[in-house]
């Protein structure tokens, strides 16, 4: 005959277990201490006045608006949450305003990333070329069905509603934000299969960024100068500003990139 069993609580956690069996206090006391320890940081952290005084500024600087759905603010949120980002738990950039609904539904998301994460591999790649080298149709061409692509032209001809060639300084601004807030939120999620960052140069502030938390990928669209300038004519893309491009593209350097041929 099988024993009877008991309902009680096993490293914090409700278990069967046989009716004389004794541990429950034991165990109970070493989760409690060790769950003691781990969240005394966070209590202490989330009653700081530290922390009093930032949630008031945020608030403010939202105009107690939820800054996804815009009703009435009701708690300020990390953006990236502080478990992951603790260095970043007091800047400004990593703050915003929600109501209980949204930040519900995106600590749920967040819960579901995390969990489906642990089996993802995340790459990123850098695809860079000169202008008319044909960096947006290789990443067309490769990306899979759950990528990022970060294409600043694109980015930045439907801001401005203008042609690619047109660049406007101050819509400029907001789509370096928009990168700065992406690479951060890249920095402690595996969402993507594969994120693509479209760019003339190489910037090594991203890879500085990046390379801790990802494998990165660097890939030169390798294509004469020649070629490109005929492509942009013929496009009639080709303009005064890209001349500067295409000589500050010579000074660069590209050694430990991928070279391909489109
Ligand atoms: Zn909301």
């Amino acid at each position: 005959m099988t024993k009877p069993t008991k309902l009680t609580f096993i490293n914090g956690k409700p278990t069967l277990a046989p009716y004389d069996q004794i541990e429950r206090k034991d165990n109970d006391r070493t989760y409690n201490q060790s769950r003691d320890v781990n969240q005394t940081k966070y209590v202490k952290f989330y009653h700081s006045t530290l922390w009093t005084h930032k949630r008031e500024t945020i608030k403010q600087r939202d105009l107690d608006l939820c800054q996804r759905c815009g009703m009435e603010l009701e708690l300020v949120d990390h953006i990236v949450p502080s478990k992951d980002d603790w260095e970043d738990r007091l800047s400004d950039d990593n703050l915003q305003g929600l109501c209980n609904a949204c930040h519900q539904l995106k600590t749920k998301r967040e819960w579901i990333k995390h969990h489906k994460g642990a089996n993802r591999y995340m790459t990123i790649n850098i695809v860079c070329g000169l202008p008319g080298s044909g960096k947006s149709t290789y990443v067309y061409k490769h990306r899979t069905e759950h990528d990022l692509i970060y294409d600043y032209d694109s980015l930045m001809q439907s801001l401005t509603g203008l042609p690619s060639h047109v660049k406007n300084f101050d819509v400029h601004d907001y789509i370096v934000l928009f990168f700065e807030q992406m690479l951060r939120k890249l920095k402690s999620e595996q969402t993507f299969d594969n994120v693509w960052i479209i760019q003339t140069y190489p910037d090594e502030r991203i890879d500085s960024l990046l390379s801790p938390y990802h494998h990165v990928n660097h890939i030169l669209i390798d294509v004469d100068k020649q070629t490109c300038i005929d492509r942009l004519n013929n496009d009639k893309r080709l303009n005064s500003s890209l001349i500067s491009v295409f000589n500050e593209f010579e000074t660069k350097n590209f050694t430990n990139f991928k070279r391909v041929t489109e």
